[in-house]
């Protein structure tokens, strides 16, 4: 089976799971080679639902929590959005992908913000590779400032998991009806994912799911 035979082989199923819903994901999910942007001798489990280690010790998340987490972000074509945690910008082209489609005049944008200079490097690379630079910024520093240089964004997605309180930048520069996507709780074990969306001054949380992620280090992350 090639590439993309197991890509489509995994986004049916992540759909038959009833996780993947929305045409634009889905078809995000189905385009965006996923092989791009694992290190090379990871490649052949680039369909696997699992998280893989992608150096430095961080890891690309399991796709079916990146479906879920577009699909709670309600994305569309034209956001502008944060992402905390670039990776391997795996993530960010997926996004991109749904905010900035190719025959759309909606021009989307992501900023997006990684703490450690040389997976931000190579997310730099694996993005022009998978041709998606126009879409997406990659900067290289503490996501938990956010990025105050192009707020507010109509959406701020973070891939790494906040202490349970939410940093402080990331709420103030939400837009007004926008939505915060973010895994919260301790350093390791007792995540939860949550869905923040912002009305007026007040903040609306639903928690989803537990889950596993990378803790989020930084000024208003855990400390390193
Ligand atoms: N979205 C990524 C998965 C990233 S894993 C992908 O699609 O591949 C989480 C990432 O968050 C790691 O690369 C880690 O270095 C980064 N991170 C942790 N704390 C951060 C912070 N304060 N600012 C920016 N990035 C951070």
């Amino acid at each position: 089976m090639n590439f993309e035979e197991k890509r489509n082989r995994l986004v049916d199923n992540l759909i038959k799971r009833g996780i993947l819903k929305t045409p634009a994901v889905i078809n995000a999910m189905r385009k965006i080679p996923r092989e791009l942007f694992v290190p090379e001798d990871a490649r052949s489990s680039a369909y696997m639902d699992t998280p893989l280690s992608i150096g430095a010790g961080q890891t690309i998340s399991a796709p079916h929590m990146n479906a879920m987490m577009c699909e709670y972000l309600e994305l569309k074509p034209g956001d502008i959005l944060l992402e905390v945690g670039t990776g391997s910008g795996y993530h960010a082209a997926l996004c991109a992908e749904i905010i900035a489609p190719e025959n759309s005049e909606q021009r989307g944008h992501i900023f997006s913000v990684e703490r450690i200079k040389s997976l931000a490097e190579t997310a730099i690379k694996n993005i022009q590779l998978a041709g998606y630079e126009d879409r997406i910024t990659v900067i290289h520093g503490d996501g938990t400032l956010g990025y105050p240089e192009k707020a507010p964004y109509d959406k701020i997605l973070v891939t790494a998991a906040s202490p349970s309180k939410i940093p402080k930048p990331l709420k103030e520069q939400l837009r007004d009806g926008g939505i915060l996507c973010i895994p919260a709780g301790s350093k390791s074990f007792g995540q939860n994912l949550y869905v923040i969306k912002k009305k007026g001054n007040k903040f609306e949380t639903k928690s989803i799911t537990g889950v596993r992620f990378v803790p989020l280090l930084g000024k208003y992350g855990f400390n390193s």
